[in-house]
């Protein structure tokens, strides 16, 4: 658990990753922070708001002549001009993990509590100087493996989303405070709402929410990236193409069929949305006597890939006919997000097989490429991308999380609820039910109305430290 209620304590982590490095941060928290910091290194001068001091880190168990074993820079934000809106200290000190554990242990001892996970920005938030969207966009910058994933945390730290959210949210207080008022001064003679009013405000609101949850298909996969199996019988040149895909020479390409024995994982990024590429081992069913222990694994675990992927690239060679092992792997691909590509195209056109149709795979779309010539290998490159984002655009303020999306969803859905409401002449004080559920749902996304388990549980996904 996270300590809530007890942010008037000093907290304390090593906030540079595991393992040695140019340099490593301990980083203080809280009222005792400064007086903390003072005591664990001997400092050149005292602390002052925003300025670097230089320290010497001592050897503690040496005493007070103690020697020195490192130096470090530290830094102080007086309350409540820092990132937790506390006093903070950062002491960066060589990246040795002794030193840092030194340094660290040494603060516990002078009274600092081990930061949970997400700690320092939970107090952030608690103070009021992110909302939950930003703070959540802290973790997902730093965790972020794409550029473009990096970008659309940062958008999201800088508030993208809640701006986004700001304007309905603005309108559906407003229709609150009118309903409110109508039901408080109905004896003075206050004039009610007409129901066509409240009507037209209702339907005012639901467009931006309901393009905004539309967001989620391209916002999920730029957050969460997706799994490609690139499946098909051996010798195909499924390597070969993973191997264009990947742009380097990740897995071993041979003429034997059936090389590529177990499946080989590499995580591209196209167009930003983190790929993960999984080229497996060709599906030879029926031939299983006579295989290799090795084989046999190779053969499950591509059928587990094909499985758990969410998109499939089934690999046929255009030089072949199709036989039934790869009807049925494109029978089992029918109707989920899949696509073909027929493979060794340049060889047609060497053999002078032009005619030759290429073969059937219903409805699934079809590209001609050829790893050897690199033909076909963008358009692969863009359907595939198509594939994936539905041909949803990239755009500021996406939604990118489930709760997020579940957020905005129990919004509409109440609003919905309120515009039935209104249409069937429920009572006022009825409908205000539902739009105060409405407008939980969208405080819940920012963190104003989130309960502390749900908090609890975001920021345990962080790293300690931050
Ligand atoms: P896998 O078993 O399906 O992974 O197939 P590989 O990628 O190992 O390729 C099998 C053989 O086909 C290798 O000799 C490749 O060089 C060759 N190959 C792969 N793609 C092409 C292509 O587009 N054109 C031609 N001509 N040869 C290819």
């Amino acid at each position: 658990m996270i300590g809530r209620e007890s942010s008037n304590d000093t907290i304390a982590a090593v906030s540079t990753p595991p393992g040695r490095g140019g340099i490593g941060i301990v980083r203080l928290s809280g009222p005792d922070a400064a007086s903390i910091a003072a005591q664990l290194v001997r400092l050149q001068q005292p602390l002052e708001h925003s300025r670097a001091r230089l320290a010497d880190v001592l050897d503690e168990d040496a005493g007070s002549d103690a020697e020195r074993i490192d130096e470090a820079v530290v830094i102080y934000f007086g309350a409540p001009h820092s990132y937790t809106s506390e006093d903070l200290v950062e002491i960066a000190a060589h990246g040795s993990p002794v030193v840092l554990e030194l340094l660290l242990n040494r603060a516990l001892k002078l009274g600092a509590r081990l930061a949970e996970p997400g700690e320092f920005t939970e107090r952030a938030f608690l103070a009021g100087k992110l909302d939950l969207t930003q703070a959540e966009a802290v973790r997902d910058l730093i965790e972020a493996q794409t550029l473009t994933q990096a970008r659309l945390a940062a958008s999201q730290m800088g508030g993208a989303l809640s701006r986004r959210v700001g304007p309905a949210k603005q309108s559906l207080v407003e229709l609150i405070a009118l309903l409110e008022a109508g039901i408080d001064f109905a004896e003075d003679d206050v004039e009610l709402t007409t129901q066509a009013e409240i009507a037209n405000r209702i339907d005012a609101l639901t467009p931006p929410l309901a393009a905004l949850e539309a967001t989620f298909a391209r916002g999920r996969i730029i957050h969460d990236g997706l799994t490609l199996a690139i499946v098909g019988r051996p010798n195909v040149g499924k390597s070969s193409l993973f191997n264009c895909l990947v742009e380097r020479d990740r897995a071993i390409v041979t003429a034997t069929p059936g090389t590529t024995r177990d499946t080989v994982t590499e995580r591209i990024s196209l167009e930003g949305i983190p790929l993960e590429l999984v080229d497996t081992a060709g599906l030879r069913e029926g031939l299983r006597e006579g295989l290799e222990e090795a084989e046999q694994l190779g053969i499950r675990r591509s059928r587990e890939a094909l499985a758990d992927a969410a998109l499939v690239v089934v690999v046929l060679d255009a030089t072949e006919p199709l036989n039934d092992e790869e009807r049925r792997l494109l029978a089992a691909v029918e109707g989920r997000p899949a696509l073909v590509a027929v493979n060794k195209c340049d060889l047609i056109r060497n053999l002078s097989e032009t005619n030759r149709p290429l073969p059937d795979c219903g409805d699934l779309p079809a590209v001609a490429t050829s790893a050897l010539t690199g033909e076909g290998i963008s358009e692969l490159r863009g359907r595939i991308l198509e594939l994936a984002t539905g041909g949803a655009a990239a755009e500021p303020g996406m939604l990118t999380s489930l709760r997020h999306q579940q957020a905005i969803a129990a919004a509409l859905a109440a609003l919905a609820d309120a515009a039935q409401a209104n249409a069937n002449a429920i009572p006022h004080d009825m409908i205000l039910l539902d739009l105060y559920r409405a407008l939980w749902a969208l405080d819940s996304l920012t963190g104003q109305t989130t309960p502390d388990d749900i908090l609890n549980l975001i920021f345990s996904t962080f790293c300690i430290g931050k």
